[in-house]
């Protein structure tokens, strides 16, 4: 069945660890699953089989994009028999897909690609501990990206918990445009049910999993509870439009689908954001949640800060807008690659506009290069589909692409665009891993390959003289979680370094010298002799090779040898070792031997030629400079914007963010281990920060002595 554009939802459900994102996650999944269902008889044994079935099988809820379909409740209840159901279907159901959003947030690529293709986000809470310091940084990263959100305040079943001051610990911390949409009936073990503000109905979950809503009568106790919440929320709704408060004003009732299409416009400008309350666990309020996904989030094709989708031409390099719209050409973001153990590798897309199609070819704009469309499928919580095509709007997978990354577009050949892709960073730390047995080396083999398949900011490098493994990432962090799925999902024993930065060389200066590797005494002789210049290069330039020599002083065939020996001499450093960047090296003369050449002397000679050049062009050690930005409550703003200055930091700017002071800052990589501690403590625990490689810059002298000392 095809679904209307304005039926989909694409979203994220975000949380801290252990608000219960799994739990409700699952319970989505359930719930949909049978949504055709509610209100049949026998339903119960069937139900359970599922659940039963899907427990023993593992739900794939970690896959990146599932799919799913939803009708909601207030409709469901107005059909009566099979053929209103029918029709109930083809007219009113959604499909929601939710995609796959990290719970941990420090690294900005995982949480860059998710909210880069979702168009709304269900923010989950506990209910005994509200706003953690967790959520505050997943909830400033969706500011940033403008992602309208509705939130749950999960767990209301549990002990200590508190709707008033979850809520409120939403207000104070992270927004003041939170308003409260449903009230808890009862708390804790008296946790029951909810009330809907707007409907004035209130609302109990019956049957083995909550699946049979019932309405009951307002409780007595909470009628004036209900009527004021009520007028505060309505007031908050007629504010965001004029002829909507002149009505109010003059005492008219405003009607529920007034203030349901302001509340909707109002949250998808993130001017709003309604609060729903539930448990998870107990199978109460989930449903409603997926109410509010469809009665508040955005469908494609209301997402103010994609639509329309901007690209450049890879011919012309001029801008291109799309509309979400299957007439417009094919255009598409790779935001996830992933491996399935029943079919292989698998690049998850988002259609931004036009159709994909099985069996065509499609082109990978940002490499230049074709791949063929060989399987489309979709992820559902218990099975994959397999499907002709694909459209506008919606998220799915293609089977067994070869030459595609996370962040490339895959667009129509004939209509090449580039989207702003997902900005992978250089990783700046690294640190060694040594297998503790054989069989450890096999299996650290394959789980380094799947990890770095999986994440495209992860390498990994061997030393084959050493034969050490070195892991490259963006962070201590990163580096951290990988190193424990290795162990946890792949049970490599290894003994693992501390974190290192990678440090870079370069020269400040040209200089000349020559390199002669000359053994001409009994037996075969050696000779190759080079003469080169060396200058430096900006930043970012990376190695450039001059061959300037003419008239075969050295023959053709040595040349490559001789760009290969110095390679090899930058790879190792001059100062303190480290890899000699920015670096320009023009081969102008030398000379060669008809019988003692040979490409192994010259190779030596071109390294020698560069040890001796580098060392007289005033080398300098490159440290890694970090962007960062840390969100502090406005009390700690002074000691945060201190530290940095004491870590070498430039602060770029101070800024205003809801409730919060944000600081855009420069530092240095070697002063940021640490952090995530150090800024805890001095912020009381509530500041947050994410950092990103910004550039190499010369290290100061005194750092670069300490660097040089091993020290730093
Ligand atoms: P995630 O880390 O955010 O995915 O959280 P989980 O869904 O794994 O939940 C963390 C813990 O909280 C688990 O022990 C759940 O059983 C529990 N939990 C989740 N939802 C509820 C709820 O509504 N009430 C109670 N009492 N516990 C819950």
């Amino acid at each position: 069945m095809r679904y209307p554009l304005e039926r989909y939802r694409n979203i994220g459900i975000i949380a801290h660890i252990d608000a219960g994102k799994t739990t409700v996650s699952e319970r989505i999944l359930f719930y949909t699953g049978i949504s055709h269902k509610i209100g049949e008889v026998h339903e119960g044994q069937a139900i359970m089989d599922w659940m039963e079935q899907e427990r023993e099988r593992g739900i794939t809820i970690t896959s990146a994009a599932t799919t799913c379909f939803w009708t909601q409740v207030r409709e469901v209840k107005k059909a009566a028999d099979d053929s209103q159901r029918a029709k109930l279907k083809k007219e009113k159901e959604h499909r929601i897909n939710i995609i796959d959003t990290p719970g941990h947030v420090d690294f900005t690529a995982e949480v860059e690609r998710s909210l880069r293709v979702l168009d709304g986000g269900v923010v989950v809470f506990d209910g005994v501990a509200g706003v953690e310091p967790q959520s505050e940084t997943v909830w400033h990263q969706a500011d940033k990206y403008k992602v309208p959100r509705i939130c749950f305040i999960n767990k209301m079943d549990r002990m200590g918990a508190s709707f008033e001051n979850s809520f409120n610990s939403i207000l104070e911390k992270l927004t003041p445009y939170a308003v409260v949409v449903q009230l808890p009936i009862g708390s804790e073990e008296n946790f029951q049910g909810v009330v809907d503000l707007l409907e004035k109905k209130a609302f109990v979950f019956k049957g083995d999993h909550g699946e049979n809503i019932e309405e009951i009568e307002i409780p007595r106790e909470m009628v004036g509870q209900v009527e004021q919440k009520r007028a505060r929320l309505v007031e908050k709704i007629v504010e965001k439009e004029e002829t909507l408060m002149e009505k109010y004003l003059a005492g008219e009732e405003i009607g529920l689908d007034d203030l349901r299409r302001v509340l909707r416009k109002a949250t998808i400008d993130n001017e709003l954001v309604p609060v729903f309350c539930g448990s998870a666990l107990k199978n109460k309020g989930v449903q409603f949640v997926l109410d509010g996904v469809i009665d508040y989030l955005p469908s494609p094709l209301e997402i103010n800060h994609l639509k329309p989708i901007k690209g450049t031409s890879p011919r012309t390099g001029e801008e291109i807008i799309r509309q979400p719209s299957d007439n417009e050409p094919l255009t598409t973001l790779a935001f996830k690659i992933a491996t399935d153990p029943f079919v292989g590798n698998l690049t998850y897309f988002r259609i931004y506009s036009g159709v994909m199609k099985k069996g065509t070819y499609i082109l990978n704009s940002t490499r230049n290069n074709q791949e063929r469309v060989g399987r489309i499928v979709r992820m559902h919580a218990n099975h994959r589909e397999d499907v002709e095509e694909m459209f506008a709007g919606d998220l799915g997978a293609i089977v067994g692409l070869k030459g595609t990354g996370t962040g490339d577009t895959l667009c129509s050949p004939e209509d090449p665009i580039i989207l702003e892709g997902i900005t992978f960073k250089e990783p700046v730390i690294n640190l060694k891993i040594e297998p503790k047995t054989k069989a450890d080396q096999e299996k650290l083999g394959l789980a380094l390959r799947r990890l770095a398949d999986e994440d495209p900011t992860f390498r990994v490098t061997g030393d084959l003289e050493t034969g050490e493994t070195i892991i490259w990432g963006m962070g201590e962090l990163h580096l951290e979680i990988l190193v424990d799925r290795m162990k946890r999902e792949f049970g490599v024993e290894a003994n693992v370094g501390r974190p290192r930065v990678s440090y870079k060389e370069t020269v400040r200066a040209n200089a000349e010298a020559e390199g002669k590797y000359i053994r001409q005494s009994g037996g075969r002789g050696q000779y190759g002799h080079v003469e080169i210049k060396i200058k430096p290069l900006e930043r970012g330039k990376g190695f450039v090779f001059v061959n300037q020599i003419k008239g075969g002083i050295i023959p053709q065939e040595f040349i490559p040898a001789v760009e290969k020996g110095i390679k090899e001499a930058m790879d190792r450093g001059i100062v303190a070792g480290y890899p000699v960047t920015d670096t320009e090296v023009t081969l102008f003369d030398g000379s060669y031997h008809e019988v003692d050449s040979s490409e192994a002397a010259f190779k030596i000679a071109g390294s020698m030629a560069f040890q001796e050049a580098a060392k007289r062009a005033q080398p300098v050690i490159l440290e890694p400079i970090m962007k960062i930005q840390v969100i502090t409550p406005p009390d700690f703003l002074g000691d945060v914007t201190g530290d940095l200055n004491s870590k070498r930091g430039r602060i770029e700017s101070l800024s205003d963010r809801i409730m919060m002071k944000v600081v855009d800052a420069k530092v240095p990589l070697s002063e940021m281990f640490g952090y995530v501690t150090n800024l805890r403590s001095m912020t009381q625990g509530r500041g947050t920060f994410t950092m990103e490689f910004s550039h190499y810059e010369e290290a100061p002298k005194n750092i670069e002595q300490l660097i040089v000392e091993g020290k730093k």
